[in-house]
């Protein structure tokens, strides 16, 4: 019987999902045994035209990793989607526009004249930029288009699962296949992860006490971390409380507080406004002595970077989406 066709793809990714097909080890031959590879660009030689010569809807399910920032990817996320019966959005990225969703803080042109013209070890007197087309002595060079906004990979094409996290962890991956092969998903448009809060999971869940209150807000690097301790009772922002489970609370157990990479659970729009509003409800200005401008300001301004914070991974797919942009 032939094997069910398998495609994985990466769009505007750092490539650590693909790191994370190959943390699958030994499993990654059983993988290679129950399926066909048709499409895998970091690994094997194949080319565009080898996915358009499929038929529609051939390839049993495609992988697809990484946000969407460029013509090219969407060409390819759209090709895919007609030949694939299935999409999984694999990783942060593509889930919710990972850490290149960022960039929607800033425009395309702002991006292009910081990278090449600003940054200090950039000599680039001519403040040359990446243009589609460039004439050259043996013909024509082109690159695609570069998109002012990154989006997820469902602002694009229907995606039918998503395995979330950055990257996502080979027990979740290996279920997912296995899933797959047999044939046992669950509904369409499912986060292939546990459903609970990271906090529900976390081994530091006991010591969170009943009611915390933040007086001060620290930075991991201005305190020595009790290893045992719930980060937010430190002062330390955590936003486990606000964030999937099913990682295996990776970052908690090198004693760095969670910053949402898994997004949200079930039924929440916006992870940041999530996170944000669990922070706010937690900082401890209840006494009135304290509530003085200059108190609360000092307070607020212990975050550092709140957008970064509290939207690393999930800004494009956030109610805003992006940084206004200027109608010209
Ligand atoms: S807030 Fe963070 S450290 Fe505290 S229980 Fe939740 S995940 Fe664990
Ligand atoms: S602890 Fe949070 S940021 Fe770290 S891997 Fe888990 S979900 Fe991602």
């Amino acid at each position: 019987m032939a094997k069910p066709k398998v495609a994985f793809y990466w769009c505007a990714s750092c490539g650590g999902c693909e790191e994370a097909v190959v943390d699958l080890n030994e499993d990654l031959l059983k993988v290679a045994d129950a399926v066909d590879i048709v499409l895998w660009p970091v690994a094997l030689d194949f080319k565009k035209k080898d996915v358009e010569s499929l038929g529609d809807g051939e390839i049993a399910v495609s992988f697809i990793n990484g946000a969407v920032r460029t013509k090219e990817q969407e060409e390819m996320v759209k090709l895919l989607r007609v030949k694939s019966g299935l999409v999984v959005a694999f990783g942060a990225c593509a889930h919710l526009g990972g850490i290149p969703g960022l960039g929607n803080f800033w425009t395309r042109d702002e991006i292009f004249d910081r990278i090449y013209k600003e940054v200090p070890s950039v000599e680039n007197p001519e403040g040359i930029t990446p243009r589609e087309k460039t004439t050259v002595d043996v013909g024509e060079l082109t690159l695609p288009e570069f998109y002012d906004t990154v989006k997820t990979l469902d602002q694009i094409i229907p995606v039918d699962y998503y395995l979330p996290g950055c990257a996502p962890p080979p027990d979740l991956i290996m279920n997912a296949i296995n899933a797959i092969l047999k044939g046992e998903l669950p509904e369409k448009g499912a986060v292939l992860a546990p459903k609970k809060a990271l906090c529900d999971t976390c081994s530091r869940n006991e010591t969170k006490p009943e009611k915390i209150s933040i007086k001060e807000i620290k930075r991991p690097w201005e305190i020595k971390i009790d290893p045992e301790k719930c980060f937010l009772e430190q002062g330390l922002i955590c936003l486990g409380p606000a964030t999937r489970s099913g990682c295996g609370e990776t970052c908690i157990k090198a004693n760095m507080p969670c910053r949402g990479c898994f997004g949200p659970v079930d039924g929440v729009i916006d992870q940041g406004a999530k996170g944000l509003s669990m922070i706010v409800s937690i900082l401890g200005l209840e006494d009135e002595e304290k509530m003085a401008e200059e108190n609360v300001e000092k307070l607020i301004n212990g975050l550092v970077d709140p957008a970064g914070t509290f939207y690393r991974f999930s800004l494009p797919a956030s109610i805003l989406r992006r940084k206004r942009m200027e109608v010209k």
